[in-house]
């Protein structure tokens, strides 16, 4: 029997050209997509479509479904983290960010990762697979749907790929999905609330920019000069500062979106006054935003969090070289709250559980 489509991966013009093979007149693409990113997944709830149909598209399509296996509330209800299954059984995470400008979902785009980050819990137990484009989607779709049951109302205002995964690295699929997200017809997230975070595969941030789409580009640097960021992430042997700062000089240039860079502050590794002043001369003249991430302290990892002395001063420091500054409001600390953290602690549960322990 001839595998199944999955719908969901598709943009409007391939879904078009798919139903023209059944014989399935052009306009009921723009109907089916409408109802498929409105959450109804299930053919025979579309009813304005034909019965027979909707037989049809049954048979010819599948939707990649993911499964809510558990939801971890944070207690002042600003975070839930979703566990979820994809359909060969493998899990991924999603967070739910709950701010008065609209509600943020964290996308995760591949299953674990393989670049290595020292300080991330994604990439611990290695890199499994990339996430097609429709599986991106459905974990917006799964959110939604249970915001809705939570509040009536739709919720998702804004997507960040910062989930698991280096979406650069799944270059062609996490295309697909800014594509499909944004579509009128479908969840028609604007281009501007999406965010797109990297550790800086400075060769895709030049592809990104020629693409011309106005989306956030969020760089994680997490260090001041290439011997240190060596020590934190296994990409700087790639790929130098300077040389991510030259991308995103160019990014800007061609989408006219400041770049954010990102850098998690660890107590007596990179959060010392020579260290912010290093930064500071690096990015001053540019207009760019720097996002400072107190860390979350992972399982098996021996960061320890900044003090509350330490970033104030860099804050000051930077703020001295006329560069942007903000400070990550923390959210879920009770849950688990990094990346891949909560999928870790699943696997593990499962594995001990699996063993017999
Ligand atoms: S921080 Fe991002 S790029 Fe680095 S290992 Fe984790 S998921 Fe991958």
């Amino acid at each position: 029997m001839k595998e199944r489509i999955d719908i969901l991966d598709l943009t409007l013009e391939e879904l078009a050209f798919e139903l023209g093979k059944l014989n399935i007149a052009q306009y009921r693409a723009e109907q089916i997509y409408a109802w498929l990113h409105r959450g109804v997944l299930d053919f025979y709830d579309m009813t304005n479509i034909p019965k027979d149909m909707r037989a049809l598209l049954d048979k010819s399509f599948k939707t990649s479904s993911v499964k809510i296996l558990d939801i971890l509330q944070s207690e002042d209800k600003s975070t839930a983290k979703y566990l979820f299954l994809l359909d060969d059984g493998n899990i991924i995470e999603g967070v739910v960010m709950r701010y008065t400008y609209g509600n943020t979902i964290c996308v995760s785009t591949q299953v674990g990762c393989k670049m290595g980050c020292s300080f991330c819990a994604s990439t611990k137990a290695g890199f499994v697979r990339d996430l097609s484009a429709g599986e991106m989607i459905a974990q917006v779709l799964a959110a939604e749907r249970h915001i809705d049951a939570d509040k009536g109302k739709r919720g998702i205002k804004n997507i960040v790929l910062m989930g698991s995964g280096e979406p650069l690295d799944n270059y062609e699929n996490t295309l697909k999905f800014l594509n499909i997200i944004h579509h009128s017809l479908g969840l028609n997230i604007s281009y501007r609330n999406i965010t797109l975070s990297t550790c800086g595969l400075v060769t895709r941030i030049y592809d990104l920019a020629d693409e011309g789409l106005p989306i956030t580009l969020s760089i994680s640097l997490h260090a001041p000069n290439d011997e240190l960021r060596k020590e934190i992430m296994p990409i700087a042997h790639r790929y130098g500062i300077d040389e991510i700062i030259q991308s995103s000089k160019y990014y800007f240039k061609k989408t006219g979106r400041r770049v954010t860079f990102e850098y998690a502050l660890i107590d007596n590794v990179n959060d010392r006054k020579d260290h912010a002043m290093e930064l500071g001369q690096k990015l001053k003249d540019f207009p760019c935003h720097v996002n400072l991430i107190p860390i979350n302290e992972i399982r098996d990892s021996h960061y320890v969090r900044s003090s509350e002395k330490n970033i104030d001063r860099f804050i000051k420091i930077l703020q001295g070289y006329d560069i942007q500054v903000t400070r990550r409001r923390e959210l879920g600390q009770n849950i688990q709250g990094a990346c891949g953290q909560l999928r870790r602690d699943y696997l593990g549960r499962y594995i001990s559980h699996s063993k017999g322990e």
